[in-house]
């Protein structure tokens, strides 16, 4: 306990309390009722739309700043009014989200199986998309990859008995709220329920968008998170994540990041977002510069689809790259959008050259009204089949189910081990091709101490 003892003393930051609650109050997190707006018209238009046109003339050049064409069209023909300097500001960027499907219209029209999410009911997952993630979709159709991970369809409302949620069964693993405590050395610290795009999939749909639905004031929420770990020295690993932790403002997250540094048996520090790849402008240079400063800190981002991959992001994750923090992805398998084998190498080789390394793809959780989006298991097995031996190693992910109920993730393979008996294992290659590998044979004469000089062999 003494442990525990010590986190707490080290918890305030700097300053006097009120200093923490201001940094409270930067935090994205916005009211539930806001989560309504999905299905009613938002009359306070968009800032960005009604801008006066005659800023324009205003507008500061960023040089050398990577821009997406898609993208540069999108912002002259929607957002012309915002200077570069705005467009580029994450902050910006969230304040002009895309909250409703009323708002949505200005940008496209609706299909059918959008509109009819106007009628029903049971959708509590809110909707938010950022205007420069918007740019990457809204010019598509609504089967386009993107545009069907950011934008509700109907079919959300359709629960099947499989599904929950929480079908990790996250909460009966929190033992203070926030935290998750699965695995013997690792914790998953749920610092936000904010994400700057909320994906139509999610896993933590249940919270993610609701500020409301917490007990704790988020500052408590931190502290007593940060004192549990402290109190449990197996804990050697800790994953902060959300919502999306990189929507915590720099401040905030140097004092998370800060206090767990603090902790003598944290060894590494990751942290899960989405923001390289739906939020770029997120990755400033101050950002950065501040992430540095915990290392070893690795960071998980998650990556849908290859039309994310954008100068925007390749920006982003290089600047992260470069200050030292190893990048790996996760990704959802997703029907309809990125279930094919052509796409997922396509991703998978694309943030090679970005830096990041493919690390999981998962099976799509079973939350509610999911159904629409959930692959056959064979799926994911059938694409890591196509890859394995046909592409670079470090291209390949593992394909992994998170257990249902909180047994963990569990990595699921395709069979390379044929049969296994007399000493022999017989194996396929990538192009199944039959090999026999002398498993035991041997192995005896390897053991130190039972070779004499003068034995023959
Ligand atoms: S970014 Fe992650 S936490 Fe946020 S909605 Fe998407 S999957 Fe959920």
């Amino acid at each position: 306990m003494g442990q525990k003892s010590a986190v707490c003393e080290s918890i305030e930051p700097p300053g006097s309390s009120t200093s923490l609650s201001s940094l409270a109050k930067k935090t994205f997190e916005h009211p539930v009722h806001e989560q309504l707006s999905l299905f009613t018209a938002n009359t306070s238009v968009n800032p960005g739309i009604t801008a006066s046109v005659a800023d324009k003339g205003s507008d500061p050049r960023v040089p050398g700043k990577p821009v997406n064409a898609g993208t540069a069209g999108f912002r002259e023909r929607f957002f012309s009014a915002a200077t570069a300097v705005e467009w580029n500001d994450w902050m910006w960027q969230m304040r002009n989200r895309i909250r409703s499907l009323a708002e949505l219209t200005h940008f496209l029209e609706l299909s059918p199986e959008e509109k009819a999410v106007d009628r029903s009911s049971g959708i509590s997952l809110p909707m938010a998309i950022t205007p420069y993630y918007l740019s990457l979709f809204y010019d598509r159709d609504s089967c386009a990859p993107l545009r069907k991970s950011m934008v509700p369809q109907v079919f959300e409302t359709l629960y099947s008995p499989a599904e929950a949620q929480d079908p990790l069964g996250e909460e009966a693993q929190s033992p203070v709220e926030g935290l998750v405590h699965r695995y013997p050395d690792r914790a998953l610290l749920l610092v936000t329920t904010t994400c700057s795009n909320y994906c139509r999939y999610c896993t933590r749909s249940r919270v993610v968008g609701n500020s409301e639905r917490h007990a704790l004031p988020q500052i408590d929420r931190w502290k007593n998170a940060l004192a549990y770990i402290g109190a449990h020295p197996e804990i050697r690993d800790v994953l902060v994540s959300g919502g999306d932790p990189l929507l915590l403002s720099d401040d905030q997250l140097q004092w998370l990041l800060g206090n767990l540094r603090k902790i003598p048996h944290v060894e590494m520090i990751r942290i899960g977002t989405k923001a390289p790849m739906a939020l770029p402008q997120r990755i400033t240079p101050h950002l950065v510069k501040m992430l540095r400063k915990y290392h070893p800190l690795f960071m998980s981002i998650h990556a849908t689809h290859p039309d994310e991959i954008t100068p925007e992001s390749s920006e982003a994750c290089t600047r992260l790259a470069d200050a030292g923090i190893p990048l790996g992805s996760q990704t959802v398998l997703l029907a309809g959008v990125n279930d094919s084998a052509v796409t997922m190498r396509t991703l998978m080789h694309k943030l090679l050259t970005i830096r990041v390394r493919p690390y999981y793809l998962y099976q799509c959780d079973p939350i509610l009204g999911s159904g629409h989006f959930r692959t056959p298991v064979h799926a994911g097995i059938d694409i890591i089949n196509s890859l394995r031996g046909f592409t670079s190693g470090y291209a390949v992910p593992t394909f992994v189910i998170d257990a249902p109920g909180g047994g963990g993730k569990i990595p699921v393979m395709p069979e390379y081990v044929l049969s296994r008996e007399n000493d022999e294992v017989v194996l396929r290659n990538f192009n199944n091709d039959r090999f026999v590998y002398p498993d035991e044979k041997g192995r005896a004469v390897a053991c130190s101490g039972t070779f004499r000089e003068g034995d023959g062999i």
